[in-house]
């Protein structure tokens, strides 16, 4: 067997392969550590036949689609997940065959709905059912305590003591456990009257993970976050930095228009000069009267440059084929000392000269 722990912060994923068969199945890969997936794949010369998410994430985004699309692989999860990527929807009690090596799916519903442990010869993959000395919560949606409780007491934990645990999480140093051990040590699993657990489980009082609304809406919706979104944006358009512009500004470049894509209220407060206002919100809808030669330089600038990105992306697909974004916004354009003027456009219609 092969067999690869990764960690990303407190996020553990695993590479389980078969040594004879050169097939493997990676669990729980985060968006964010594809590339090292994909190269522990090929140093190890493996085929990659599933990619196994055991529940729902909220705290991170999950690599499945993505992992699975590039390596020709299938994206498995149990058949309440909300995810739309699954080509398999599993059942408790399915086995997938990994070469020579069986995963058997138990349904454990309790963190989430659709969680799931999966259980090899020798070890079982935990999910955020059970951690290693806690277990996961079960306050995020479809999260459920007394279903915790059943699937620790009524099957996790029922295993051979000996397996060996590996959780979705593992934090404190540690990565690893057994059965048995967590049984003897763990101290939410002292509670085991299933009221009593309950009661300690609403008693948690936990924060919320960050970036879990962007989790549950990328993960169970298939969307993409906004970091990839402004990612795929700054692919397809160029940069200037503010130095070089104002340099351009200076020398009064024929043809060259800025356009500032801040609400209105910042741009008032404070524009570089010779800039027009054109808020993000309005840009399309206003883009046939306000920038009438697709042939210009226009350069967008913001507050910092996410927005200017995804403007000068928007002006690229719509056929404006020279357009860039300020590289660090304004913040980068005040930070350097260079000219402000403030108040409304000093050149209403157009800059260029
Ligand atoms: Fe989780």
């Amino acid at each position: 067997m092969i067999f690869e722990q990764i960690a990303v912060g407190g996020c553990q994923s695993y590479l389980l392969g078969c040594a004879e068969r050169r097939a493997a199945v990676v669990i729980d890969p985060q968006a964010h550590a594809i590339d090292r997936y994909a190269s522990l794949l090929l140093r190890e010369g493996l085929r990659l036949r599933y990619v196994i998410d055991t529940h729902t994430h909220a705290d991170h985004f999950s690599g499945a689609h993505e992992l699975a699309g590039r390596m020709g692989a299938r994206v498995a999860a149990h058949r309440l997940s909300a995810t739309p990527h699954a080509d398999l929807r599993l059942e408790d009690g399915d086995q997938l065959m990994v070469g020579d090596t069986r995963l058997r799916v138990l349904h454990t519903p309790g963190h989430t709905l659709d969680s799931v442990c999966l259980l090899a010869s020798d070890r079982v993959f935990t999910g955020d059912t059970l951690l290693i000395g806690s277990t996961g919560r079960t306050d995020l949606p479809t999260g459920d305590p007394g279903a915790l409780h059943d699937s620790l007491f009524g099957v996790l934990l029922k295993l051979d003591p000996a397996l060996k645990v590996y959780p979705a999480h593992a934090y404190d140093g540690r990565s690893a456990s057994t059965i048995g051990e967590e049984i003897a040590s763990n101290p939410r699993l002292k509670h085991r009257d299933r009221a009593a657990f309950v009661d300690m489980m609403g008693r948690l009082n936990l924060s919320s993970p960050v970036h879990c609304t962007e989790a549950l809406r990328v993960n169970t919706g298939g969307g993409k976050t906004i970091d990839q979104l402004v990612l795929d944006a700054a692919a397809i358009i160029a940069f200037v930095a503010s130095d070089a512009l104002a340099a351009r500004l200076e020398a009064d470049e024929p043809g060259l228009t800025l356009l500032d894509v801040r609400e209105r209220d910042a741009f008032l407060a404070g524009h570089i000069p010779g800039a027009r206002h054109l808020p993000r919100g309005e840009l399309e809808l206003r883009v046939n009267d306000e920038l009438t030669d697709p042939t210009a330089r226009i350069v967008t600038c913001c507050e910092q440059g996410p927005a200017a990105t995804l403007a000068a992306a928007t002006l690229r697909t719509l056929g404006f084929q020279r357009v860039a974004a300020l590289d660090g916004g304004m913040k980068d354009w005040r930070g350097r000392g260079l000219p402000i003027e403030l108040g409304a456009e000093s050149f209403p219609t157009t800059v260029s000269r």
